[in-house]
C-alpha cells in the first residue's frame, strides 16, 4: 500500500546571517520501505534522525531529493498539481500538535477537507456526523477547539484526517504531546480504526511504548538511513542493531547493576564467568529452563535482574544472570539455552569471587 523505493532526501543550507558556511544535510539516505495494505507500521529514532522527512515524503509535502513513492498503486513522485492534490485525498495524516483551526467548531475543522473538495453541505453533514460518533465526539460538534483537551483535539484531527476515507493515515508523533493515560485511548482508537475500516497506518515515534502498544512491524531508523527492520515480537525479543537494542534496554529499563558493568570484561578469562542476557517468548516462559540448566549443564546460576512483558499476544521473558561453573560448564550451559528457542547474549564476564 505504501513503497519507497530508494528515497533519498537532501537539504542545503544557505549561510546563516553570523557566517557560518553553508551546508548540506542528508536527512534520508536511500530508504527502501514497504508497508502492506492493513497493516500497522512504526518508525522509531532519536530525535533528528530523519523521522519527519520520512513520513512528509510520502505525502510529498516533502518532494524527495531521488527516489519514487507509491501509494496505493500510483507514483505520487510522477505527479504534481491537481493529480497529485487529488491523490492526496487518499492520504490522511496527523500532528504532534494536531494542527486545528481555532476559529472553526469541531464539526467544521472535521468538514474543512471536504468543502476544499467541493462536497455539498448536505453531504458534507452525512459524512461528518459518524466520524464524530467514531472519535467518541459526537457530543462536542459545536465546542471551539479552545475548549477541548489535548485527547479530543486529537481525535478532531483523526475524524478530519479520515474525511476523505483514505486508504493510508500518516501519524506524526500524534501522541508525544499527551500524557501518558490519553496516549493509551489515542493509540486504542487507531487500533480499532485499523481494524473496522482496514486503514493502512504508518507511524512514527520515538517511543517504545507506542511501538509495542499498536504496531505490527517497526523500522529503526538512525542518521537518514533505516538500519533494521521486523516484527515487533521479534524486535522487542532480539533486535539485532546496536540502536535497537538500547532502544529495548531503555524502554525494558533492564540493565545489569552498575557495579557490575564497571566489573565486566569483554573477554573471558581463567577464573571469570559469564554474565547473560536471555529473552525468551513463547513455550521457553512457562518451562522450568532455569532448574533443569542447572540439573544438565552442572552450573549455578546467579538471577540478577528478570521481568516478563507481554508484547501484542506474545509474553516475552527477559532475565539477566550470572552463569557460574567452569568454562567449559558454562559455554555448554550457553548452548543449552540457545538450543531451547532463547535469545542469549553474553554481556560480559566477572572475576569470580572464590
Ligand atoms: P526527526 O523528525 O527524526 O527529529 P527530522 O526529519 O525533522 O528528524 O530532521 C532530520 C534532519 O534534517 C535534521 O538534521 C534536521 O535538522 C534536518 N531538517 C529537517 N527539515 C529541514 C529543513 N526544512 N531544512 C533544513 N534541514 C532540515
Ligand atoms: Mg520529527
Amino acid at each position: 500500500m505504501i513503497r519507497l523505493h530508494n528515497v533519498s532526501k537532501t537539504y542545503h543550507l544557505k549561510g546563516s546571517r553570523d557566517g557560518a558556511p553553508p551546508g548540506v544535510i542528508e536527512a534520508l539516505k536511500n530508504v527502501d520501505l514497504h508497508v502492506p495494505q492493513g497493516q500497522i507500521h512504526g518508525v522509531i529514532g532519536l530525535s533528528g534522525a530523519g523521522k519527519s522527512t520520512l513520513i512528509r515524503c510520502v505525502n510529498l509535502l516533502e518532494r524527495p531529493t531521488a527516489g519514487s513513492v507509491f501509494v496505493d498503486g500510483q507514483e505520487l513522485t510522477g505527479l504534481s498539481g491537481g493529480a497529485l492534490n487529488q491523490a492526496r485525498h487518499r492520504i490522511g495524516m496527523i500532528f504532534q500538535h494536531f494542527n486545528l483551526l481555532t476559529n472553526r467548531c469541531v464539526f467544521d475543522n472535521v468538514a474543512l477537507p471536504l468543502e476544499l473538495m467541493g462536497m455539498k453541505r448536505a453531504a458534507i453533514r452525512e459524512r461528518v456526523a459518524p466520524l464524530l460518533e467514531l472519535v467518541g465526539l459526537a457530543d462536542k460538534a459545536d465546542q471551539y477547539p479552545a475548549r477541548l483537551s489535548g485527547g479530543q483535539k486529537q481525535r478532531v484531527a483523526i475524524a478530519r484526517a479520515l474525511a476523505s476515507r483514505p486508504r493510508v493515515l500518516l501519524c506524526d508523533e500524534a501522541t508525544s504531546a499527551l500524557d501518558p493515560q490519553t496516549t493509551g485511548s489515542i493509540l486504542a482508537l487507531l487500533r480499532d480504526i485499523n481494524r473496522k475500516l482496514g486503514l493502512t497506518i504508518l507511524l512514527i515515534t520515538h517511543e517504545m511504548e507506542v511501538v509495542k502498544s499498536i504496531c505490527h512491524r517497526v523500522s529503526l531508523i538512525s542518521d537518514g538511513e533505516l538500519v533494521e527492520e521486523a516484527d515487533v515480537g521479534d524486535f522487542f525479543t532480539a533486535p539485532r542493531t546496536r540502536l535497537g537494542r538500547e532502544f529495548l534496554n531503555d524502554f525494558l529499563q533492564l540493565e545489569p547493576p552498575r557495579a557490575l558493568i564497571e566489573r565486566l570484561e569483554a573477554a573471558p578469562g581463567e577464573h571469570t564467568h559469564p554474565v547473560v542476557r536471555l529473552a525468551f517468548s513463547g513455550d521457553a516462559v512457562s518451562t522450568p529452563l532455569i532448574s533443569r540448566l542447572a540439573r544438565e549443564c552442572g552450573v549455578d546460576v546467579s538471577i540478577l535482574q528478570a521481568k516478563v512483558e507481554s508484547i501484542q499476544e506474545r509474553t516475552l521473558g527477559l532475565m539477566i544472570a550470572e552463569l557460574i561453573g567452569t568454562s567449559g560448564e558454562t559455554a555448554r550451559a550457553v548452548d543449552y539455552l540457545e538450543t531451547h528457542d532463547l535469545h542469549v547474549e553474553v554481556l560480559g564476564h566477572v572475576q569470580r569471587d572464590d
